[in-house]
């Protein structure tokens, strides 16, 4: 039996991961009820806005058993806005901005700053080796977050290279977290199911097949 991977459809993205998750093998649900949480055997976090995402989770009852997967060890991948969901703590959130927690790292919002809105840049991300143009992973950046600091137990898996796509030098950015996994949580600030390239989508579901009992 294929896994089956739900997609938190409150906002965003939801259909592009669906898609990607599926050319990786596995069955795909959107979840909006905590019984479709129930259900599922990991769930993706999609990018969109952090701060609705917040307000939308607590209306629809959706926050309290969210945290308790992820501690009961729900495998996870937050993607931009999902990211930001994962952190523990969090740098230019809105007033009463939460976060769901699992992941012992401090997030940036819109870190990236005004004139680097969005960006694409290629990087080797840990994990990720096989694609048909090399091992790099063309990242596409939308208002993201970075990780400013990072626990102990955190496995960085990407960071941002001193020059993205364009030649742009990254300056402040360079060097800065922007994948990254703990346990069965999986992070990136950028967003993998834009560009048809499933290798991130591809790691999740290994990730998800390896923590199911058989
Ligand atoms: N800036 C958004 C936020 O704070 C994230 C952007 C995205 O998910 N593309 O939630």
């Amino acid at each position: 039996m294929p896994a089956t991977i739900g997609v938190l459809a409150l906002q965003g993205d939801v259909r592009e991961h669906q898609v990607a998750l599926e050319a990786a093998g596995a069955r795909t649900v959107p979840v909006r009820r905590r019984a479709e949480l129930e259900a599922v055997d990991g769930l993706v976090l999609p990018g969109g806005e952090s701060t609705t995402i917040d307000k939308l989770l607590r209306i629809f009852e959706l926050r309290e058993p969210l945290r308790d997967a992820i501690e009961s060890g729900l495998p996870v991948y937050g993607s931009c806005a999902g990211m930001i969901l994962l952190a523990e703590r969090i740098i230019g959130g809105i007033d009463g901005q939460q976060t769901l927690g699992g992941m012992d790292v401090t997030v940036r919002r819109n870190a990236f700053g005004r004139q680097v809105d969005s960006f694409e840049a290629d990087l080797e991300v840990s994990g990720v080796t096989d694609g048909p143009d090399g091992a790099a992973v063309r990242a596409v950046f939308i208002r993201a977050p970075w990780i400013e600091e990072a626990g102990p137990e955190v496995e960085v898996l990407a960071r941002i290279p001193e020059r993205t796509t364009d030649g742009t030098a990254a300056g402040a950015a360079a060097g800065k977290i922007v994948a990254a996994r703990s346990g069965r949580l999986l992070a990136t600030a950028f967003h993998p199911e834009v560009t048809g390239d499933g290798r991130v989508h591809a790691l999740f579901v290994r990730l998800v097949n390896g923590s199911r009992r058989s």
